[in-house]
């Protein structure tokens, strides 16, 4: 089988792979259509590592897909041949304490694609459990099925904000997560939410959305941004989606009085925020760690319309043309949110 393969630290290739296809009776196997080249494809590409996993073996990339159904288990319900699905990139062991708590997101267990040393799915067909693959809607296009995995993020941050009607919302960092986040927070009943970065173009793209203000921080003071929105109350929830130290620097001075503060973005080293700005607040701290139950909300919210994901495709390469993406993407071209690779001919 073909493969988009990370050979070691910034060398990739499209080669021969020997995977594991083999259907079991709780398994569906995949014809892969589109997959969306991550951030952490990227760093596994640039830097051979993100904190403890390192390549250390050639590793298949990619973890946001969408395809369809070309064979089901035996025991497979719900799912038939011909569909078209997305799917949820981590599996966890359903029999674990995390998983029976709902948290399997938190399985210690959990084999999440192209993750080390798992292979992913730049491959024309995976094989994937029934139970983490949901079929997609008439309405909701290929690439839109890829984009649901990082939408899903979004989401899991709106969950864990508790959102109610008419919050402001701040979102720092404007890359994909940050911009999904908005809509997320949109969509679960923010009526405003500003969005920080400093990257002109992205800022830009993120603008046209209603209910986003774009904040470039090279010309405007975040804080006093916020202070002027809410009447200098502080914003209901601040949803930190950049992982850049700089974030942490008076990120409690943004949020209300008993508002809430979402860590989303992933600090490379240990970073040190103010507890007494914090407490000065009562502010609720939250963190996520990927997503857990959000699939089907997010591909609800998608076929309504209410979340349109479409403009955050920036461009689609062929599978051929897949070590182009990944070069492009390593470049962080400012115009670009996201990068996707079509991986079957019916997807392109
Ligand atoms: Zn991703």
């Amino acid at each position: 089988m073909k493969a988009l393969v990370l050979e070691r630290k910034g060398e990739l290739s499209i080669r021969d792979v020997p995977l594991p296809l083999e259907v079991g009776p709780a398994d569906v196997k995949i014809e892969v259509a589109r997959v969306g080249v991550c951030g952490s494809d990227v760093h596994y590409y640039t830097h051979g590592r993100i904190g403890p996993y390192v390549v250390d073996r050639p590793m298949v990339l990619g973890h946001e897909a969408s395809g369809r159904v070309v064979e089901v288990g035996a025991a497979v319900k719900g799912l038939a041949v011909g569909d078209r699905v997305c799917m949820e990139p981590g599996i966890p062991d359903l029999t674990s304490r995390a998983s029976r708590l709902g948290l399997y997101n938190v399985d210690p267990n959990v084999v999440f694609w192209a993750t080390p040393p798992v292979h992913g799915c730049l491959t024309p067909q995976v094989v994937h459990p029934a139970a983490f693959t949901y079929k997609l809607p008439d309405n909701v296009s290929y690439g839109e099925g890829a984009m649901v995995e990082p939408f899903a993020i979004g989401m899991q941050a709106a969950m864990k904000a508790r959102l109610q009607p008419g919050d402001v919302a701040v979102v720092t960092g404007c890359g994909t997560i940050g911009i999904v986040t908005a809509l997320a927070a949109l969509a679960g009943g923010c009526s405003r939410v500003l969005v920080s970065d400093l990257q002109a173009e992205k800022l830009a793209l993120a603008g046209r959305y209603p209910g986003i203000t774009p904040i470039n921080l090279r010309q405007q003071d975040l804080a006093a941004a916020v202070r002027e929105a809410t009447g200098g109350w502080g914003a209901d929830v601040v949803f930190e989606a950049s992982g850049s130290p700089a974030a942490f620097k008076g990120l409690f001075e943004l949020v209300r009085p008993g508002g809430a503060v979402v860590l989303i973005g992933i600090p490379i080293d240990p970073v040190p925020f103010d507890v007494a700005a914090a407490q000065a607040r009562e502010a609720r701290v939250e963190t996520i760690f990927r997503y857990a139950n959000v699939y089907p909300r997010a591909l609800a919210l998608i076929a309504s319309g209410k979340v349109d994901l479409k403009p955050l495709i920036s461009a689609t390469f062929p599978f051929e043309e897949g070590i182009a993406a990944f070069r492009r993407a390593a470049e962080g071209r400012g115009s670009d949110v996201k990068l996707q690779i079509a991986v079957s001919a019916e997807a392109r």
